[in-house]
This record gives structure tokens, C-alpha cells and sequence, in this order.
């Protein structure tokens, strides 16, 4: 589903990624680990073009996806991306946050929207707070709808950049819940987490990067029980 050939990005004269061979098949679930600063966040977000690459390919359903006059938006749509941050916009509710621009976009009605966004929410466990305000919820809860709205557009591809790693412990869990499920539902997800339990659980790959190269990748068995 995505293809990395030969990726390299600097910052500068920083060289955050060096040589970046990586194959994502559909269904896979795939763990990127490594140190703070070892380039997992600067990789993930090559993905969709939210970083720029220097040199080498990132083909996503065979298209290059950092060629030239390439549409950013048509790649944004299919690969849903779930920040640190939550990202929320405070002015909207639960429910519009989740009916924003994508569906629209692709021509439902106003009430096809409301009731796909609500079906997800649904999903998250969420949709008694449709009507609330972000600033009402807790942060597990932000990050929940931060995950519905990226699934509002139905993508074939999910990314998520530690999503837990802003979270008090106690909301830890309810937020890796909602991955979980989704992994059951055999969507291709990359994550970046510092969470090895759900690695261990639910990875079908972990990459292990360091100095902005991955260093290895394994099954979680592989990974967790060598020496
Ligand atoms: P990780 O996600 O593994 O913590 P990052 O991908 O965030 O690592 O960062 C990798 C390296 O690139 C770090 O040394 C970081 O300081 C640097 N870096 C990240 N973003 C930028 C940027 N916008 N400009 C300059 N350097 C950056
Ligand atoms: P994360 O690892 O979750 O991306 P960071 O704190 O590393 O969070 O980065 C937050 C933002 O700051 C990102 O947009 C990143 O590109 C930018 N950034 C990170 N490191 C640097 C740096 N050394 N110089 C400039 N910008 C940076």
C-alpha cells in the first residue's frame, strides 16, 4: 500500500532520514519504535506530505505520491492522520468536528454526514457528547473523536504519530481500545507509540529506528523474546 524507495530527508544539514527501503502491505499493522528524536514522527509524516523528502520515492497505491503538480489533497483523503496533539477545533462540536470538509467534499448531504459521523462516534464509544464541545471532554475522549473524524473519510490507511503520548495514564488505555478494534477490522495502520503491550498485542511488524535509519524490523515475537 505504501512504498518507500530510497527515502532521504534532511532539516538543513540534518540528515533525519537516511535510506528508507520499507514496504506496507494492506492489513498490515506496523510499530515504529526508537529513541525520542531517531526520526519515527519525521517518517510517518512523509507519508502524506506533511514533510517534504530530498531524494528517493513514497508510492501510496502504486502513485508517487512527492511528484511534482501531484494533488496533496487527494493523498490527505485517503490517509487519515491522528496527531499527539489532538487537534480538535474548539469553534465546532463533537459532531461537526467530524463533519468537516472531508464529507462534504465527496457530495453526502448534510444528514448522510451527520449520520456517518455519529455511527463513528458510535464506535469510539462517544455518542452521547456529539453535541459537546471539545473543551467539555476529557483528553482520551479529544483524542476518540480526533480518531472518528479521521475515519470519517473512510480511508484505506491510518497513521497515528503517538497518540497517546499527550494523555494522563488513566486514558491511556480507552484510546489504545479504540486502536485495537480498529486493527481487528484489518485496517493497515502505521503507529508510531512508545506503547510496546499493544506492539506486542496487535503489531504485525515492528520497525526499530535510530539516527534516522531503520535499524530493524521484526514480528513483535521476534522483537520482545531475543536475547
Ligand atoms: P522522533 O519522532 O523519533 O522523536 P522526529 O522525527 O520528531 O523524531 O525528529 C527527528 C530529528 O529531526 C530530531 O533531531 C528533530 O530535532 C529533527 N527535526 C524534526 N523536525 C524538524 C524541523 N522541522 N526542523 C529541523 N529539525 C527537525
Ligand atoms: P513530535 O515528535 O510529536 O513531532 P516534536 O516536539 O518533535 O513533536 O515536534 C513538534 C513540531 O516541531 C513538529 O512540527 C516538528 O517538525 C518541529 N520540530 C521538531 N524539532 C525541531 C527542530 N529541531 N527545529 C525546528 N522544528 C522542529
Amino acid at each position: 500500500m505504501i512504498e518507500l524507495q530510497n527515502v532521504n530527508k534532511w532539516y538543513g544539514s540534518y540528515h533525519a532520514l537516511v535510506d528508507i527501503d520499507e514496504t506496507i502491505h494492506r492489513g498490515e499493522v506496523v510499530v515504529v519504535c526508537g529513541p525520542s528524536g531517531s526520526g519515527k514522527s519525521t517518517l510517518i509524516r512523509t507519508f502524506n506530505r506533511l514533510e517534504p523528502i530530498q531524494s528517493g520515492r513514497i508510492l501510496f497505491e502504486g502513485k508517487d505520491i512527492h511528484a511534482p503538480g501531484t494533488d496533496v489533497n487527494v493523498f490527505r483523503s485517503r490517509i487519515g492522520f491522528v496527531f499527539q496533539q489532538f487537534n480538535l477545533f474548539p469553534h465546532l462540536t463533537v459532531l461537526q468536528n467530524c463533519t468537516m470538509a472531508p464529507m462534504q467534499l465527496r457530495g453526502l448531504t448534510r444528514k448522510e454526514a451527520d449520520e456517518r459521523a455519529m455511527a463513528l462516534l458510535q464506535r469510539v464509544g462517544l455518542a452521547n457528547k456529539a453535541n459537546a464541545w471539545p473543551s467539555e471532554l476529557s483528553g482520551g475522549q479529544q483524542q476518540r473523536v480526533a480518531i472518528a473524524r479521521a475515519l470519517a473519510m473512510q480511508p484505506p490507511l491510518m497513521l497515528f504519530d503517538e497518540p497517546t503520548s499527550a494523555l494522563d495514564p488513566e486514558m491511556v488505555g480507552e484510546v489504545l481500545l479504540v486502536m485495537r478494534d480498529l486493527t481487528r477490522d484489518g485496517m493497515t495502520m502505521v503507529c508510531v507509540t512508545h506503547e510496546m503491550g499493544f506492539a506486542r498485542e496487535v503489531a504485525d511488524r515492528v520497525l526499530f529506528m535510530d539516527e534516522g535509519k531503520v535499524l530493524e524490523r521484526a514480528t513483535p515475537d521476534d522483537f520482545f523474546n531475543r536475547p
